[in-house]
């Protein structure tokens, strides 16, 4: 008796970090699970046609391999930017209380959503070195009290046998990028990121990793700063796009 009370609380506890009961709709799952069947079915994949650089989607038929207009006309320093879902409903759903609500738990399913993406053909089948998630400023970090993008990042390392790779730093502490366009984003972001070795990322195939991809002004002046310090390649995978 005496045990038991001593492990209630724990088990209290225990039960807010590790709910049986589906994150979203809050049905019962197995233990271990955090987002049921029903909800898992209802996230929204990235299906073709969309363009191989951002996976934008297009919605019509077009045969063949196509380039979107915000793509078209622009250098990019990075090779491909993938995502399996949409950031909608259920997914941006599951991403906001992982990241914002202190839901750490809910790294596992956000992680399978981003391991889904290397699927990808512009993905699959290719040697890597190593992966760098796109860094926190560290007052960021302080505030959040972790980084999102290197949670995932180590998940899928573990998956894909790669190692995660702190090569890159935030040093400028930009606000909320939400209600900017891609052009005050991308001013926003200048000499936002630093490479901490460049040694570490010199002649390397990289992939960055974020959780979500809105209008690529983030993974894009990340891929910029490590392909200026030498970096062979850098791919993007996010967990989902915008
Ligand atoms: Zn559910
Ligand atoms: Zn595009």
């Amino acid at each position: 008796m005496r045990i038991d009370r001593t492990l209630e609380p724990l088990r209290a506890v225990a039960s807010l970090f590790y709910p049986a009961l589906c994150t979203v709709c809050h049905a019962p799952v197995t233990r271990g699970e955090y987002v049921c069947q029903d909800c898992l079915d209802k996230a929204q994949r990235i299906a073709a046609p969309f363009c191989a650089k951002c996976s934008e989607p297009f919605s019509g038929a077009i045969d063949g391999e196509f380039t979107c207009a915000n793509c078209a006309h622009r250098v990019l320093a990075f090779d491909a930017a993938v995502s399996a879902y949409r950031s909608r409903g259920v997914v941006r759903f599951v991403i906001l209380q992982f990241k914002y609500n202190r839901q750490l738990h809910l790294r596992h399913p956000v992680a399978e959503w981003l391991f889904e993406a290397m699927n990808d053909d512009r993905l699959r089948d290719r040697s890597f070195d190593c992966i760098v998630p796109v860094p926190l400023h560290p007052a960021r970090f302080r505030e959040r009290g972790f980084n999102q993008a290197e949670l995932l990042g180590k998940i899928l390392g573990q998956r894909i046998n790669l190692t995660l790779s702190r090569a890159l730093e935030r040093t400028r502490y930009t606000t909320t990028q939400t209600r900017l366009d891609r052009d005050e984003r991308m001013e926003n972001l200048r000499n936002a990121f630093r490479v901490r070795h460049a040694s570490a990322v010199q002649s390397r195939h990289l992939i960055l990793v974020d959780d979500v991809f809105t209008t690529g002004s983030t993974v894009e002046e990340c891929a910029r700063v490590l392909r200026q310090a030498g970096a062979a390649s850098v791919r993007v995978v996010t967990v989902a796009r915008g």
